[in-house]
């Protein structure tokens, strides 16, 4: 690639925790970026410390070394998309949402990251209100997984429509765009609740997910891949949302494009085994 092209790529910004091991987190975002041939740039909210076999541990960083990350990078590039990912403490998503106010930049996709796979909890209790309250209504889209859209609404999710419905509440509270992925029915199931996957109870093996964007719904349907949970997918989902949103598609385009890549990532890691690095 010329200079030249690499001057011309949309830059964006994850904001994130780092996984050492490369599964999740900024280096799987940042992989993600490049992919859609995007520049990345990236802001760290805490170090963590996990492999394939589980979440050990975690150092945060403060509001003010986050800022400190960010101010830089913002007052050099025109941010062209922000995608925010483990935002483990309060002050962390006041501080984001300042920024994101006091220097113009663009609406974020806001992946409300809450347990690992694992079950990890990366985040303290009382972060998802103020994320709720405060980030939710300056995000372009909202990306739960059922667990984490049950969390944030109180509902209980078992098929498409609650999916519908819990997408309908979250834009209630403020959410201009919700986007719920209904591929963790599945892994809930492995850690001891009974229910089977969403697309398998229906009788067939689609996995579903549901975009509600000011109103106008979307039900994704993609192949549901019989692997065991890959990590980091919610985290290259959001990723490869905000490259297309960056490059100027429109956000039903950008899930339709970001489902594709994170599928054939999925599939790469089914071809090359589980200790694989995906991408
Ligand atoms: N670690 C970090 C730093 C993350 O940001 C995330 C998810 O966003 C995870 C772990 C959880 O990833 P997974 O669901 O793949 O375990």
């Amino acid at each position: 690639m010329t200079t030249e092209e690499q001057r011309d790529q949309p830059v964006i910004l994850t904001i994130a925790g780092f996984d050492p091991s490369g599964g999740a987190g900024i280096i799987a975002d940042v992989k993600t970026f490049v992919g859609f041939d995007c520049t990345p740039t990236a802001a760290i909210t805490s170090l963590t410390f996990q492999n394939s076999e589980g979440v050990f541990g975690a150092i945060h960083e403060s509001a003010e070394s986050l800022r400190a990350q960010i101010l830089p990078i913002v007052q050099e590039f025109r941010i062209a998309a922000i995608k925010t990912g483990m935002l483990p403490k309060r002050e962390m998503v006041l501080e984001v949402a300042r920024l994101i106010r006091e220097m113009n930049l663009p609406a974020p996709v806001v992946d409300p990251v809450w347990r690992s796979t694992s079950g990890y909890e990366l985040i303290e209790a009382d972060v998802m209100d103020v994320l709720m309250v405060e980030l939710m209504p300056l995000a372009r889209v909202i990306t739960p997984n059922i667990t984490e859209a049950e969390k944030l609404t109180n509902l209980r999710i078992e098929d498409e429509a609650g999916m519908r419905a819990a997408a309908s509440n979250l834009r209630e509270q403020g959410a201009r765009a919700v986007l719920i992925k209904g591929g963790h029915l599945e892994q809930r199931s492995e850690v001891g609740d009974q229910r089977s996957a969403l697309g398998s109870s229906e009788g067939s093996d689609q996995a579903i997910d549901v975009l509600d964007d000011e109103g106008n719904v979307t039900v994704f349907r993609g192949e549901w891949i019989d692997t065991p949970p890959v990590r980091g997918t919610g985290c290259m989902l959001s990723s490869a949302i905000a490259a297309c949103l960056g490059k100027g598609v429109k956000l039903k385009d950008s899930v339709g494009l970001a489902k594709q890549f994170v599928a054939d990532a999925i599939r790469y890691s089914q071809e090359m085994g589980p200790e694989s690095v995906i991408l």
